[in-house]
């Protein structure tokens, strides 16, 4: 546990990587996932913070049918997630992003938002520069978070992938140590700066306008505008999105979420939880 709180203490500190309650970290023991508390954030978080789940519950959700309608759906996923949470666990809200977590082999997951990263996966050309420059990590397009995401990422996991891209969101890695987590994420930004550098087109680089919001934390901390919440998580969640629309004139330009994903972003329940919290 100790390892887990250092090692989401230290990334989470990094705003290149994460801003706010953005991402998440878990480990697994004995059966039990410890997983990042929805609301809380990387950079501050404590041992208390993290939420104790059966794992073996966690997976029953993968055998289940769920309703195709996304409210009762995310309500019944909800609702299944919360009931996974060990005696005594009940005042704390796992993240929205829990099962993924349980979902991998590995001991740690961590899962971040890294500006660079995001350059890549919110850009026009992104599953392309992808599968080029990462050949072993799995690409996700953009789909409904929560039980969605989640059973598309099982698959990739069930081939065998460690490394996962998520479309207008974020990375996945999966490690059995925090210092394979750390080679994964610096071996990746590492390849990204190569990337960034190489395909630059100040053409596409069209500050100051932003297309719409990148991710589901632009939403989230940004709201959808035209005027910006006057916080400090605000501001920085604006800062990485101007960053992201950077690095995303190196892959073809800028490409914010989908009208259907915003849609739903600004209707989920996990969000606006998650809003409450900032
Ligand atoms: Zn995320």
């Amino acid at each position: 546990m100790k390892q887990l709180v250092a090692f989401s203490n230290f990334y989470g500190a990094d705003p290149e990587l994460v801003v706010a309650g953005g991402g998440n970290t878990s480990m697994k023991e004995n059966g039990v996932l410890y997983v990042k508390g929805s609301g809380t954030a990387l950079a501050s978080i404590r041992a208390e913070e993290f939420v104790a789940l059966d794992m073996a519950k966690l997976m029953k959700i993968t055998e289940k049918t769920y309703p195709d309608e996304d409210a009762a759906r995310e309500a019944e996923f909800l609702a299944d997630i919360l009931s996974a949470r060990l005696p005594g666990e009940e005042h704390k809200r796992p993240s929205v992003e829990t099962l993924l977590h349980a979902l991998f082999p590995q001991r740690y997951v961590l899962h971040l938002h890294p500006n660079k990263v995001n350059g890549l996966t919110c850009s026009q050309n992104g599953e392309a520069e992808a599968r080029r420059l990462f050949p072993q990590a799995a690409w996700i397009e953009e789909c409904r978070p929560g039980y969605i995401l989640a059973m598309k990422v099982r698959e990739k996991i069930l081939q065998g992938a460690d490394t996962v891209l998520l479309q207008n969101h974020g990375v996945f890695f999966a490690a059995d140590t925090p210092e394979r987590l750390g080679a994964m994420l610096q071996d990746m930004l590492t390849k990204l700066d190569g990337a960034i550098a190489a395909g630059y087109d100040p053409a596409l680089d069209t500050e100051p306008s932003l297309k719409g919001p990148f991710t589901p934390d632009h939403i989230v901390y940004c709201g959808l505008g035209p005027d910006l919440p006057d916080t400090d998580v605000a501001r920085q969640s604006w800062a990485s999105a101007r960053k992201i629309a950077h690095y995303a004139a190196s892959f073809g330009g800028q490409k914010p979420m989908s009208e259907d994903m915003i849609q739903f972003i600004t209707h989920w329940e996990a969000e606006s939880y998650r809003r409450k919290q900032a």
